[in-house]
């Protein structure tokens, strides 16, 4: 099983301040909520039903990491957002940044498409890039050590995403070799 690094209990009081902060930046705002899927279905729905203020939801699914714990360094959408973007000030809900390509690769689709202003959130941030080499990041949970994580969203190979806290897994080739 994952080693425990963030317990359900520091998640949840975590995302009340995260939530917290969307509700004051936000007041009168005409909020839409990207949740990125699938990593952030989670976050995303533990954030928005803290929020106060009026918003609306939707969803846009990007191929990532597929099966390894490694990144491939590509990013195409997989189903893309049904809302209108014109005019809307967008939270895209991201659940972790590493290299920050996939955030970087929605912000360049998404500033095409005329929102208002675009911020990003993230549940966690890999702790390694240099910050100048990362997309500007608004809002961000947790700061972790470089390693891969699982839980709360989070997959390997579509599994350990039911699980309430964040856990750390070896690297995929630690797994092939049985070193766990
Ligand atoms: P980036 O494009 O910033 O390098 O990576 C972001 C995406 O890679 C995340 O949305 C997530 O899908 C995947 N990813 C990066 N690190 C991890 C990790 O430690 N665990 C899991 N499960 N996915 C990760």
């Amino acid at each position: 099983m994952p080693q425990p690094l963030l317990s359900a209990e520091r998640l949840q009081s975590r995302i009340d301040e995260l939530a917290a902060a969307v509700d004051r930046d936000y007041a009168g705002k005409n909020l839409l909520v990207v949740c990125v899927l699938k990593g952030s279905y989670i976050f995303t729905a533990d954030l928005t039903r803290r929020l106060t203020i009026p918003h609306v939801i939707d969803f846009i699914a990007v191929s990532s990491y597929g099966d390894s714990t490694t990144s491939s360094g590509r990013v195409k959408v997989t189903q893309d957002i049904q809302q209108e973007v014109e005019g809307c000030d967008l939270l895209l809900v991201e659940d972790i940044v590493d290299t920050g390509t996939t955030i970087q690769f929605l912000l360049d689709i998404l500033q095409e498409r005329g929102a208002a202003s675009i911020r990003v959130i993230t549940l966690l941030k890999k702790e390694g890039v240099e910050e100048e080499d990362l997309p500007h990041i608004d809002y961000v949970g947790f700061t972790i050590p470089p390693v891969f994580v699982v839980g709360y969203g989070l997959d390997y190979a579509e599994h350990y995403r039911h699980l309430p806290y964040v856990g750390s897994l070896p690297a995929a080739d630690e797994l092939d070799r049985g070193e766990t």
